[in-house]
């Protein structure tokens, strides 16, 4: 099979679709692979190094959709890029298609197979293609958190791990999911206090068997968040209800009960965020202050950690590139249900449910 690896055109985005690793497996499978040039210059990975493992450099994005008949991407397809998708293409990247109707009727229009990384599936529900990102966010969430409550930037002026003769700093842990994990783990690591909070027992039964003496697993509700945000440095929000909102867990009135230069990096952002005051922010503005609390809202955090969040995500999207690529989507789908389950748009019509649920419109 010919495929393509695009330079990704959304702003500021510098992740990249395969490594030089992946596409030497890619060809060791007899496949062709075509690289756009610069694909992976932003996650450090130079034309060349594509080149030692046998990938042929085309100059243009162009070039690479029209020598192709797979392409391997990261984010969603840009209207710049939509028409370049034909019918003959097979799509695989992060489509959410549910948060565009644009998106999804150029898709439809373009009649190509579209595999979409966020749902597929593992055997126990759980999404392999979207928790690499999780963990980059979660440890991430605790590196931007310390940062930011330095006082030349607006925080408490509080070092995370304290020092001999003066208590560390506490860290208030909201989910213990695949971000709220991480995040505690990181903090504890630092030597901070921490607290983490959910609704979901096994999850904090799991935390309090694998994590140090100095995280404390406490059971999620208002009272209880009201009671620690009072004194705890940092607050990382990292709920989720999957297909919804997140809910409001900290609310306006409660930042008051806050102490100034307290910090919030609310990683649910992405899903409206678990605090009443989140709203997205970007890399280049990443904090706003309400309250005297630095709020961190960074909607694509591992956007700011491109080599690691490319090894991260191609490690587990390679087996199945290699698998479509093998053995063509139909059958790669029909002998994978989990992979099937990232089928969404297939020759001009929705296959997935949800995607047509979110526009009414019928399947
Ligand atoms: P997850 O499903 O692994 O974990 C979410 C946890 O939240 C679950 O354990 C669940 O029980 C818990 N929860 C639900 N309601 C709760 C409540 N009321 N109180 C406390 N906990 C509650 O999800 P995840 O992979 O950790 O992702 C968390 C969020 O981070 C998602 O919205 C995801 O999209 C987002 N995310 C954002 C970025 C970013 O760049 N901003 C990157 C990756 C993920």
């Amino acid at each position: 099979m010919k495929i393509g690896i695009p330079k990704e055109i959304k702003n500021n985005e510098n992740r990249v679709g395969m490594t030089p690793a992946g596409v030497f497996e890619l060809i060791k499978n007899n496949h062709t692979v075509y690289v756009q040039k610069d694909a992976g210059f932003g996650s450090g990975f130079f034309d060349q190094d594509y080149k030692d493992v046998g990938a042929t450099i085309l100059e243009t994005i162009e070039e690479v959709y029209t020598s192709s008949d797979m392409i391997v991407k990261v984010k969603e397809p840009i209207a710049e890029e939509y028409p370049l998708i034909k019918s003959h293409h097979v799509v695989f990247t992060y489509f959410h298609f549910a948060s565009s109707e644009a998106l999804t009727k150029a898709m439809l229009k373009s009649e190509a197979v579209c595999i979409a990384y966020e749902t597929v599936e593992d055997i126990d529900g759980t999404l392999p293609l979207l928790t690499p990102m999780s963990e980059v966010a979660g440890r991430m969430a605790i590196q931007q958190g310390a940062k930011y409550l330095e006082k030349p930037i607006k925080g408490r002026g509080v070092l995370l791990g304290g020092v001999p003769g003066v208590p560390p700093g506490k860290v208030l842990v909201l989910g213990a999911g695949t971000v709220g994990i991480q995040a505690a783990k990181m903090a504890a690591g630092l030597g901070a206090h921490v607290t983490i909070m959910d609704i979901n027992m096994k999850q904090l039964r799991y935390v309090n068997d694998v994590m140090p003496n100095h995280v404390v697993t406490e059971f999620s509700s208002e009272f209880n968040i009201r009671k620690r945000i009072k004194d705890h440095d940092l607050i990382v929000g990292g709920v989720l209800l999957k297909g919804a909102k997140a809910p409001n867990l900290i609310t306006r009135d409660m930042l008051k009960e806050m102490r100034p230069g307290t910090v919030i990096v609310d990683v649910a952002v992405d899903q409206g965020g678990c605090v009443e005051t989140s709203k997205p922010t970007t890399h280049e503005e990443p904090t706003y202050i309400i309250d005297d609390v630095v709020h961190y809202c960074v909607a694509n955090m591992p956007g700011a950690v491109p080599y690691t969040s490319t090894l991260a995500l191609t490690n587990v999207t390679l087996p199945y590139v290699l698998r479509l690529a093998n053995q063509g989507w139909k059958k790669a789908c029909e002998n994978d249900k989990m992979l099937a389950k990232g089928l969404n748009v297939v020759n001009g019509k929705i296959v997935y449910q949800e995607i047509a649920e979110a526009f009414n419109w019928s399947v």
